[in-house]
């Protein structure tokens, strides 16, 4: 039977839209003592836009200025038409870019999506990668004469994205996503509680760590595939951790569904809220905040 104190808590929680399934959750929560964060469309709003675009002949950062070079219109038009078809938010952020330069990305063929690395494709008879350095490493695309360029976006909390036509880098752009005002107090929140925060993402360290520094996150997990979520929330059970996950996306749900306690973003993918426990009806992280002092609080009444 569900003690009285859990069944009080779980109406008080859903009063603050956690929806808390089942007193279990609430009990395990109380648990807890490292929270692990997804980054985008967790900490970050989810809805990143291109802010630079260089191309690697010309060095010239180009974001911005008036659609007019013939080169960077057939760069931009080749990442349009791979980016169409991938439902990422990245690609989304491209796809808006390219069509407020009043660009018309051609058909796409043999597009493909490599999860946690980019996207490949071909367009107007050429072949086109566009995604991270480990996507890259894949196809031999030698960048090292951008990675400078690419390293300064990323310690600015950007992400950097390559672009390669016919195996040779055409092009490096980068995407940034804002900080949901809420991350900072909630974070602060955590600490108070006496939590270690961990961010886990599939976007590369230097960035993640730019973020994470901005927000007050202790740990940062980057660079991981989307079947690597689950190994990194087992590996810290394995240190003898208890550990709740917060995350919104469809790549997210074995992770949260692994974790001792699993928070969805209702915002997210209806597969991750199924995985989870808890559903926060705000989209950001206060709620899961405000559901860990609600746990404790409850469990200390029981006492
Ligand atoms: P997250 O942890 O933010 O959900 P993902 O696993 O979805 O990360 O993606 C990890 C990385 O893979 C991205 O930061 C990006 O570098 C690359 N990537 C994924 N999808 C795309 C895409 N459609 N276009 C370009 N790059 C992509
Ligand atoms: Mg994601």
């Amino acid at each position: 039977a569900v003690p009285t104190a859990v069944m009080v808590a779980t109406g008080r929680g859903a009063n603050y839209g956690i929806l808390i399934k089942g007193g279990e959750a609430l009990q395990r929560l109380e648990k807890i003592d490292t929270i692990v964060l997804d980054k985008t469309g967790t900490v970050t709003a989810g809805r990143p836009e291109v802010t630079d675009f260089f191309l690697a002949a010309s060095g010239n950062d180009v974001a911005g200025t008036q659609s007019g070079s013939t080169a960077e219109d057939h760069v931009l038009l080749a990442t349009a038409a791979l980016e169409r078809a991938s439902e990422h938010p990245l690609a989304d952020a491209i796809v808006q870019y390219a069509a407020a330069r009043g660009l018309n990305p051609p058909h796409a063929e043999e597009f493909e999506s490599l999860p946690g690395l980019g996207v490949v494709g071909v367009v107007d008879r050429e072949a086109v990668l566009i995604g991270n350095t480990a996507l890259m490493e894949k196809y031999g695309v030698f960048v090292e004469p951008m990675v400078s360029t690419s390293e300064r976006m990323s310690v600015e909390g950007k992400t950097p994205l390559w672009i390669a036509i016919e195996g040779r880098l055409a092009a490096v752009l980068a995407v940034a996503d804002t900080i949901k005002s809420s991350s900072f107090d909630a974070v602060r929140k955590m600490h108070d509680e006496g939590l270690r925060v961990v961010m886990l993402t599939g976007d590369n360290e230097r960035t993640a760590l730019a973020i994470a520094q901005r927000v007050g996150i202790d740990e940062v997990i980057a660079g991981v595939l989307p079947a690597g979520k689950v190994d990194a929330i087992k590996g810290l059970q394995a240190e003898h951790r208890v550990v709740a996950m917060v995350g919104d996306g469809v790549n997210d749900a074995p992770a949260l569904a692994q974790a001792d306690v699993g928070l969805t973003m209702a915002s997210g993918a209806d597969i991750a809220m199924e995985a989870g426990d808890i559903t926060l009806m705000r989209s950001d992280l206060t709620g899961v905040a405000a559901a860990i002092i609600l746990s404790r609080a409850t469990m200390r009444v029981m006492r």
